[in-house]
């Protein structure tokens, strides 16, 4: 036996490696925007979740600086100790009129809000039901919780129902899904889930992160797409996708919002959202409001590039898509590495998503609202070369 304790890590890292698993990370030398630059080379930015474009806003910049010359970069402590400012209150005030709730609460990421509310709201007596292409933050926070945990088919509403026959032996039940599916970009069946919900008295968490800004007619997200505003959710989210800065929040009822302030502990024991990333998240969410174009602008061009694609490749395995995200199916890791890389060289930066972060290897494209209709094109023109090649064919 080896007396190296962590050799097994070197191990590991091998196994990952021949697995065409292993993760590197690419660095951006400007600022978010629709091109970007890499490696001194000028890329077509397909690979963010800056949906409007809001990331790169002078607007936001703005709003950042000035509020770290007031108020500092750093905000020193826990909200409950030295880290509160008004500013938190306003953020949480502007989203809970955005999502029309009593109130929110803004944590330091959306994964820290996933977290800290699903572990305060379950424990091992209760059950859990989480679609099994929820985000990581959901699966850990109903791990962190303690309760039971059943991860329903995804989107398969009557195994969902099966499952909630067993709900009396529970005290409490939590329905978790995704509205926008982060790996796959389709949408949850929400409808169906509420009136699941409310029949078998269980709560239904929602997480928005890739639907604020992005769905429904002010920008509030799926809840707001399905007109489903004012149903009894706790609605989660995250400041750092359509809203172009740093942070989490959960949004719903005074009474939750005042129970999470002093029951979730990844806001209570961690230190205050910066002043910056308050002070634009703040500023994105008056965009929201004030420039619907932009959010129109967007899903002209998701609409463009299906068009185009359905047109010039309709031989591509496309999955199923509702959102500004769409995943390009290849056959195995190392494919999608490749044609990764190659999607690079021809000046289009995209990632290769894998196992075991999904079940399949795909590209994920996303889109935004800040693409030129010509910078579609191109993208098109450039997938359209690399299906040609044997090695892609699919
Ligand atoms: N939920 C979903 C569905 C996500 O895709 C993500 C981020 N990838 C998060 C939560 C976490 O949000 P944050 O990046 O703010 O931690």
């Amino acid at each position: 036996m080896s007396n190296d304790p962590y050799a097994w890590i070197e191990q590991s890292l091998a196994t990952i490696h021949k697995a065409n698993w292993y993760r590197v990370v690419q660095t951006i030398d400007s600022r978010p925007g629709a091109t970007i630059q890499m490696e001194g080379r000028s890329l077509l930015n397909f690979a963010s979740n800056d949906y409007l474009g809001l990331a790169g806003d002078e607007r936001l910049i703005q709003a950042a600086i000035t509020a770290t010359q007031i108020y500092g970069a750093g905000s020193t402590g826990s909200r409950l100790l030295s880290g509160h400012r008004e500013l938190h209150r306003e953020l949480e005030r502007a989203i809970a009129i955005l999502k029309q709730t009593d109130d929110a609460l803004v944590f330091s990421s959306g994964y820290l809000a996933n977290l800290g509310t699903i572990a305060a709201l379950v424990d091992k007596r209760d059950l859990i039901l989480s679609d099994q292409y929820n985000h990581s933050c959901l699966k850990n926070g109903a791990l962190l919780s303690g309760a039971t945990i059943i991860e329903y088919p995804h989107g398969d509403i009557l195994f969902l129902k099966t499952q909630l026959e067993q709900r009396d032996r529970y005290r409490r039940c939590l329905i978790m899904t995704d509205s926008v599916f982060s790996m796959d970009g389709d949408l949850c069946p929400l409808p169906e889930l509420i009136d699941l919900a409310a029949q078998f008295n269980c709560m239904l968490l929602i997480d928005e992160a890739h639907a604020t800004g992005v769905f429904g007619e002010t920008g509030a997200g799926c809840v707001e797409h399905f007109n489903l505003t004012g149903s009894p959710l706790i609605q989660v989210g995250t400041l750092s996708k359509a809203l172009g800065s740093l942070g989490g929040y959960v949004a719903g009822s005074a009474a939750l919002i005042d129970f999470l302030r002093n029951r979730a502990a990844s806001w209570i024991y961690t230190t205050a959202l910066s002043p910056a990333d308050t002070a634009a998240a703040i500023a994105a969410i008056s965009i929201v409001r004030e420039e619907p174009d932009r959010r129109q602008k967007l899903w002209q061009n998701i609409n463009y590039l299906k068009q185009l694609l359905t047109q010039e490749l309709p031989q591509l395995k496309l999955l199923p898509s509702e959102s500004p995200i769409l995943c390009l199916q290849l056959a195995d890791a190392a494919t999608a590495l490749k044609f990764g890389s190659d999607l690079k060289e021809l000046g289009i930066f995209a990632p290769a998503i894998r196992p075991p972060t999904v079940p399949t290897s795909r590209i994920r494209f996303s889109i935004m609202a800040t693409h030129e209709l010509s910078q579609i094109e191109q993208l098109v023109e450039i997938l359209c070369q690399l299906n040609s090649q044997v090695h892609f064919k699919i």
